[in-house]
């Protein structure tokens, strides 16, 4: 029998601390016992920094007895995705290629996260540059899901979902570039947003796809997803694409309800074949989309279907954009500025075995994909096309959102699968994506949340997607989903 935890939310264990009902040194010992305790099962982490944790503790301890101000997140313990980096910690993205090397700067993320009072518990396993659906392209083996281990936790953020599933922590931080946040949130149980692009900086963020990556949170509850965004977000000079506008107040948003709202649920992406969905959205998860819809309807919002045809159109833009993008930023491990360093009788030779033998599988087939799309002759047929069909669907989506506040979908296709299941065929694997991609795309904000279980008793996230900055209206509707899911 495998011990289930379950973690205090990161809202009451922060006002604890800082009330001194409870020190952060127990805190965080409980977190490292519970992550530790299913490690074994769930290779969730890539490492677990217990000494370092412990130390942090201390020093929030010692602070609170010295009468200082604390954090909105002081004591609670966090796990990072290992695709962020963290001064003097190895940050690996889950691949051999990056064998050795300890960042010497920190995420902007990790480093707000820190100034509010967080402690780092560890660097989270992940698909390997975060290209996957199910953390199994990870160099150090696949993670599971907490609730049935013979299944996968999604991917590519499987380790930061698996933890916060397992209720070993109230907090992670992953990156959503195609889905990697809100997906394994969906097969975990958990709650995941991918905010606005530009919301929250992306620097010390390993890149995947740059106009594609977001960074955003897993937590238990919707208030904590907000309040750690809230920590999170915000302008930040050093990335450039960071949006210079002040963060919206989303937990003021959280109690306002959805009466009035006008929420659309995409048809594409609705499991109904008679209103043109896609194949592959299994029953059981899309009666839990339409239960969510009723509850929506239910607390005052009026739903309608929505018909948004370029929706279905995603998945071939994307697969073509993100590894072309990634193509270009993959370029830099070369064997000679990072990590692995493969001998050879050359430099070309060295580079060309340093890549062989530290990439996996995956990031091979797209370097290859991204780099054929954006060779010249096939750059417009490919690269140059997928471009136009993701600016129809930024205008498609823009448009609706004149006459909904939000839209709603399933999160994921399925439930967790088997593990193994999907690693043969790529195309299997890359159509979990199809509801989270849009997103990703647009720019535009989505988050999952839990919403209830599908035939097999595996978890199902319902999305909630809005507006560019749109967040305090998405949240408004996720709290009302967490709380109709409760009954
Ligand atoms: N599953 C998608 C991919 O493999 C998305 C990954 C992500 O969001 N990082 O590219």
């Amino acid at each position: 029998m495998t011990e289930s935890f379950q973690t205090p939310s990161a809202t009451s264990i922060a006002a604890g601390v800082r009330d001194g009902s409870q020190s952060a040194a127990d805190v965080i010992d409980a977190a490292i016992g519970a992550v530790e305790a299913r490690e074994g099962e769930l290779n969730a982490y890539n490492l677990v920094l217990a000494d370092d944790a412990r130390t942090a503790a201390a020093a929030i301890d010692q602070k609170i007895a010295a009468g200082e101000t604390v954090g909105p997140l002081a004591g609670v313990p966090v796990a990072i995705k290992d695709n962020m980096c963290t001064t003097g910690v190895a940050t690996t993205c889950s691949s051999k290629i990056l064998e050795g090397w300890v960042p010497p700067y920190s995420a902007t993320v990790v480093e707000r996260l820190a100034a509010a009072g967080a402690v780092m518990v560890g660097k989270t396993n992940l698909d390997e540059f975060a290209m996957g659906s199910s953390t199994e392209n990870s160099a150090f083996g696949p993670s599971k899901n907490p609730h049935d281990i013979t299944k996968v936790p999604g991917g590519s953020s499987g380790g930061s979902a698996a933890t916060v599933g397992a209720g070993a922590v109230p907090v992670s931080l992953g990156s959503d570039t195609g889905g990697s946040i809100r997906q394994p949130a969906s097969l975990c149980g958990v709650v995941g947003v991918k905010p606005t692009y530009g919301m929250v900086s992306r620097y010390g963020l390993i890149a995947f796809a740059s106009s594609l990556d977001q960074i955003g949170p897993f937590t238990t509850t919707v208030a904590d997803a907000a309040l750690v965004l809230e920590v999170i977000g915000g302008h930040d000079p050093r990335d450039s694409t960071s949006i210079p506008e002040p963060m919206p107040n989303l937990t003021e948003a959280l109690g306002k309800g959805v009466d009035g709202l006008r929420i659309g649920i995409i048809s594409e992406l609705s499991g109904d074949p008679s209103l043109g969905s896609v194949e592959g959205i299994a029953p059981d998860v899309a009666a839990r989309a339409a239960a969510a819809a009723a509850a929506l309807e239910a607390a005052g919002a009026s739903i309608e279907h929505v018909s948004i045809p370029s929706s279905v159109h995603g998945l071939p833009a994307y697969y073509l954009i993100a590894p072309a993008e990634a193509s270009s930023n993959l370029a830099r491990y070369d064997g000679v500025r990072y990590g692995l360093r493969s001998d050879g009788p050359n430099a070309l030779a060295m580079n060309a075995a340093s890549r062989t033998e530290g990439f996996g599988e995956e990031v091979k087939r797209r370097i290859m994909l991204g780099t054929y799309a954006l060779t010249s002759g096939y750059y417009d047929a490919y690269y140059g096309q997928a471009q136009k069909v993701r600016t129809l669907m930024i205008d498609e989506f823009n448009a609706h959102y004149q006459n909904f506040d939000l839209l709603l979908s399933p999160t994921s296709p399925t439930t967790a699968f088997e593990l193994d299941a999907k690693t043969a065929d790529p195309m299997t694997m890359y159509v979990n994506d199809v509801c989270t991609i849009p997103s990703n795309l647009t720019g535009q904000p989505a988050m999952s949340v839990p919403f209830g279980v599908g035939d097999d008793g595996m978890p199902v996230g319902v999305q909630v997607l809005a507006p560019m900055m749109g967040e305090a209206t998405m949240f408004r509707a996720a709290a009302v989903l967490e709380e109709a899911a409760r009954v």
